[in-house]
């Protein structure tokens, strides 16, 4: 019994009603549209709640307060088979789909959001794997993954380009039969705890973007890599970013991946497995807000009653929920239909912008709740009003996502 197991009895009992399901998990996302979870479903969705209330939420304030990196947390999420869930069964992995990744991240995001972030990042730096890793590849790099409990890190962002990717500066250039890498990455979530990294470089400054940029697989011990210092951001301070600069980085023909100049679309699809994630993130992020609120209104008295009877107190919290429930719906439908194996872009973007302006709200109206205790660290929602904002900015900020869902309009005005 290991230590989780032993501070954790429910834990036990959950894992093993999951091992037993997981032995024979082929595919749990439901073939036609159902709001009823699967019981393995709801097996992965309790124990992912069950780690985020009795390991996560406990210890969330101390790691936000040193901004020390989560690790001993991250290992416990690994062991119980939290982290990393949709890496294919012949790698090692569970093989869960986006759907089962979305009821555990909304879990894990209750409990906080700056380790939820760090568990993400790898399945971030993953993506572009299951979108054109080759058997080789994966077994190497995934299979790692499900060995270990090792973090990996997604560079594409740089100093002068985020939202503008094909504005990307960091060159490859083949030289023999290897590539060498020249180049800084910057905001890059893992970037001081990976064992390896996804990475997109310019390799054909003449081409078009879909033809100039390649992913390359690279390992963070290899020589020249940098990386620069843990950077103080405004919330989910657990998160470990940096930049990172790469010179005259060797890099073996074997760890391209997918087709030389193909990179830009790669680094792109991986968006489709991620959002829904990232948005379902923002849902848990909410949803503490709201469980904190109503709990603060219940107990909080004013003027003779406790704050949740005034009128303009409840229909704040009617606001979130209409929130919540909208957002996870959207979470939903995004996820579903990439596991059904259809496009999923514009219902990604839709879910991450509108999730993203939830948790925003929620946040901030929970600090009005609260009132002047709102706004004292020794109130659970201060954090949450600090962590929320970066939903609006990563994996493509809110107007990014505008721009996605404005063109597919635009592309289907016959269509919609
Ligand atoms: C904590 C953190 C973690 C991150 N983790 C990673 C990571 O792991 N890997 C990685 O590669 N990157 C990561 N990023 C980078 C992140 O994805 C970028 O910051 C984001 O995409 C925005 O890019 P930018 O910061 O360069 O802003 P800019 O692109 O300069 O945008 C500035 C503003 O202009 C707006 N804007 C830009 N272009 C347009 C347009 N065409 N139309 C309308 N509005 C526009 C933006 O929405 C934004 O409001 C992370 C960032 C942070 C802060």
């Amino acid at each position: 019994m290991n230590f989780i197991h032993r501070i954790c009895p429910k834990i036990t009992r959950v894992t093993g009603a999951l091992s037993s399901a997981t032995r024979s998990f082929a595919s749990v996302a439901p073939s036609g549209v159902s709001f009823a979870l699967t019981e393995d479903q709801r097996n992965f969705q309790e124990l992912a709640r069950t780690f985020a209330h009795e390991v996560i939420a406990p210890n969330a304030s101390h790691y936000d307060k040193t901004g020390e990196y989560p690790s001993e947390i991250i290992k416990k999420a690994w062991e119980i088979g939290l982290v990393n869930t949709h890496i294919p069964q012949e790698y090692g992995g569970v093989g869960l789909g986006v759907f089962e990744g979305s009821l555990i991240t909304e879990e894990i995001a209750w409990g906080c959001t700056g380790i939820q972030t760090a568990i993400e990042a790898n399945g971030l730096a993953e993506a572009p794997l299951l979108v054109a890793g080759n058997a080789q590849q994966n077994k190497k790099y995934l299979g790692r993954m499900t060995e270990e409990p090792l973090m990996a890190a997604y560079c594409v962002t740089e100093p002068g380009a985020g939202s503008d990717v094909a504005g990307i500066a960091t060159r490859a250039e083949k030289k023999g039969d290897k590539w060498v890498i020249n180049g800084q990455k910057m905001w890059i979530t893992n970037g001081g705890k990976a064992n390896w990294y996804f990475l997109l470089a310019k390799t054909d400054p003449n081409a078009k973007p879909g033809d100039a940029f390649t992913g390359f697989i690279v390992d963070a011990d290899t020589p020249g890599i940098t990386l620069g210092r843990k950077e103080i951001n405004l919330g989910q301070r657990a998160s470990d970013t940096r930049g990172i600069t790469f010179e005259e980085v060797v890099v073996p023909e074997e760890n391209v991946l997918g087709t030389p100049g193909k990179g830009f679309k790669i680094a792109m699809a991986a968006f489709d497995i991620t959002r829904p994630l990232i948005a379902s993130a923002a849902v848990g992020l909410a949803r503490r807000a709201l469980e904190e609120s109503a709990k603060y209104a219940s107990e909080r008295k004013t003027m003779g009653k406790a704050i949740i009877n005034h009128q303009s107190i409840a229909f704040i919290l009617a606001d979130m929920a209409i929130g919540i429930e909208s957002a996870r719906n959207l979470v939903w439908k995004a996820a579903w239909l990439r596991d059904q194996g259809e496009r999923n872009t514009y219902y990604a973007s839709i879910a991450k912008a509108f999730a993203s302006d939830v948790a925003v709200n929620s946040a901030n109206m929970a600090v009005q709740v609260f009132g002047g205790n709102g706004y004292n660290t020794e109130y659970p929602v201060e954090k949450l009003y600090r962590d929320c904002k970066i939903f609006q900015i990563y994996e493509g900020t809110s107007q990014i996502q505008r721009l996605i869902i404005s063109r597919h309009i635009a592309e289907n005005v016959a269509n919609l």
